[in-house]
């Protein structure tokens, strides 16, 4: 039985680990932090967030400060895949995000059946409205 939690996470409910969705590899207990299993990048804000205005004219930039925020990025060790990138203070323990009851997720998972890896999607025609001005 699999739980599927984000678009790259799963939880196998046999083995209750985590699993990376892109590569089915296992991360981690699903009874720990996800992130503990992956890869993690310290990505300096300025690479993600350049400068908007001169650094020579003004104090701020809209650059954050590196001093005040960090972008930890998330990445799968086995298939490098980011799975999840989060803002936080430098220096801060990597938030923990998702802490699923599993037993509970077990039953649920036993009552609905198995999430299937591609769901099929009902063909529903939609109605498009055009207007003409
Ligand atoms: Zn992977």
């Amino acid at each position: 039985m699999h739980a599927n939690m984000t678009e790259y996470l799963r939880i196998n409910l046999d083995t209750e680990m985590w699993e990376c969705r892109n590569c089915n590899n296992e991360i981690v207990s699903a009874r720990d932090n996800y992130k503990r299993g992956l890869l993690v990048h310290d990505r300096p804000p300025h690479e993600i967030h350049q400068p908007l205005l001169d650094a020579e004219k003004y104090e701020y930039t809209f650059c954050p400060d590196p001093e005040y925020m960090a972008i930890l990025e998330f990445y799968c060790p086995h298939c490098g895949t980011m799975i999840e990138v989060e803002y936080t203070v430098p220096g801060h323990a990597p938030v923990h995000d998702m802490e699923p009851d599993i037993d509970d997720l077990k039953k649920k998972v036993a009552a609905w059946g198995d999430v299937p890896e591609r769901p099929e999607i009902p063909d529903i025609e939609i109605p498009r409205h055009v207007h003409q001005h």
